[in-house]
């Protein structure tokens, strides 16, 4: 049993959490690169692995999606500058942000709209290969869009795919899998937005609704999908495909910086916010970005003050046997895309040594900023992805912000910085709902 009473006692960190006070939490745990890959065991071909099948899978992805064409069926996001955006934040929060702020627009990844296209798509491409191989219906050697064809839909059609999602997780597992000739069940949370519902449903999606969170979708989903030996089912809270996929964000990032040369090294720190529900997304691209940027880069999660379930999973060690109503936090917030109550083990345990921090937000602040980034870049991205402003607002403006700076000797380094706002949602928001999230004032 969780003692909330022992847990607030002992650090003063999750007494302001459990007051649902905002808070930057430092990892105690962070260690130097070298001995913190030894530690969580970092296995960077895994990696170019998940990032070899995707460039494989590039020419399928093609036919399946048009829209990819361009890009010739690469699934990534623009990268940029917004300097209107940090002048912005700067003034309406007093606060200071050395260096230069870039916007990582997975907001706009083609086919899901959001950073699950990247975890969502890969678990799916992958289980979809695996599937072909062990049936003898495809070879290693062949031109895997062949998948595109008749047969192979007819094929894919015998089996079924489900997952749980607070939304966004479903658009990208349910469009991918509907595309292949899967059929597919998405259980849906009761955050889950109207209008992601049906969307799916009109890429040919069941989705079933609980009135649930989504830990209770998830589980209701596995449950089912045990019971029937042709489905599969897509564990955002364990799945070591996803985690990939999201992971092979990074060297795409390296290389996009490259490109604006812009350089990440030892007089050049890195800062990165994240957006975090149940921890995969963040995760995942956090576990890439060490890989390659090592020390020089510094990777913070951002969750809603009524969703911050990595962090206490985190700072008390019990990851996903603690749970936000354990410390009497309602798990309500405006942050869909955010809104998990019970972390990933998983992904915790692979954060343990290389995860800077994390901070949280009231829910307010998403509306504001999403404002003062339509007004000031004109972009539109989900409340959710705008939690990643915070972590840029706070970095210098915290006594725990401060702390970190000294403590990593970056203090004169800051004015050669780099922060990174991942912006993981809001392409396929309705033009409408834009609007009424623009017009949402909290405070
Ligand atoms: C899912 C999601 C996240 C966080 O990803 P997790 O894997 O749940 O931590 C962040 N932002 C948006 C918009 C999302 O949909």
């Amino acid at each position: 049993m969780i003692n909330k009473d022992e847990i607030i006692k002992s650090n003063r960190t999750l007494r302001d959490v459990s007051e649902l006070k905002e808070v930057m939490w430092l990892n105690p745990r962070l260690t130097a690169y070298e001995e913190a890959a030894e530690k969580i065991n970092m296995d960077v071909s895994a990696i170019d692995d998940a990032k070899g099948r995707l460039d494989k899978f590039a020419p399928l992805i093609e036919i399946l999606f048009p829209e990819t064409k361009i890009s010739r069926g690469i699934i990534e996001s623009p990268l940029k500058e917004i300097n209107n955006m940090k002048n912005k934040l700067v003034s309406s929060y007093e606060t200071e942000i050395s260096g230069r702020l870039l916007l990582k627009m997975d907001s706009h990844l083609a086919i899901a709209g959001s950073v699950k296209a990247r975890g969502g798509i890969y678990e799916v491409l992958k289980y979809a290969e695996q599937l072909a191989l062990k049936s003898n219906m495809i070879k290693e050697s062949d031109d895997y869009s062949i998948l595109a064809q008749q047969k192979y839909r007819d094929f894919f059609n015998r089996y079924k795919i489900q997952v749980g999602s607070t939304g966004n997780l479903g658009l990208s597992i349910g469009i991918t899998s509907a595309a292949l000739g899967f059929n597919v069940t998405v259980h849906m949370s009761s955050d889950a937005k109207q209008w992601k519902k049906d969307l799916l449903r009109s890429k040919g999606a069941q989705v079933v609704e609980y009135d649930s969170d989504f830990s209770k979708a998830v589980e209701e989903g596995r449950k089912l999908s045990d019971q029937d030996p042709m489905s599969y089912f897509v564990d955002d809270e364990n799945s070591m495909n996803l985690f990939l996929g999201y992971a092979v964000a990074a060297s795409r990032l390296k290389k996009q910086l490259d490109e604006m040369n812009i350089t990440v090294d030892e007089d050049h720190p890195m800062f990165v916010y994240l957006p975090c529900g149940v921890g995969g997304a963040p995760g995942g691209i956090t576990y890439g970005l060490k890989s390659i940027f090592k020390d020089n880069v510094h990777c913070f999660f951002v969750e809603p003050v009524h969703a911050p379930s990595m962090l206490i999973g985190m700072a008390t060690g019990l990851h996903n046997d603690i749970c936000v109503q354990d410390l009497g936090i309602d798990g309500i917030t405006h942050a869909d895309g955010l809104a998990v109550g019970r972390p990933s083990k998983l992904v915790g345990k692979m954060m343990d040594y290389v995860l800077g921090g994390i901070f949280t937000t009231d829910d307010y602040k998403l509306y504001d900023n999403m404002r003062y980034l339509h007004d000031t870049e004109g972009i539109d991205i989900e409340p959710s992805a705008c939690a990643a402003f915070e972590g840029a607002v706070k970095m210098q403006n915290s006594e725990e912000g401060k702390k970190y700076i000294t403590e990593h000797k970056l203090k004169d380094k800051l004015g050669n910085a780099v922060h990174i706002a991942w912006a993981t949602g809001g392409k396929l928001v309705p033009e409408e709902i834009n609007r009424q999230f623009l017009a949402t004032h909290l405070n």
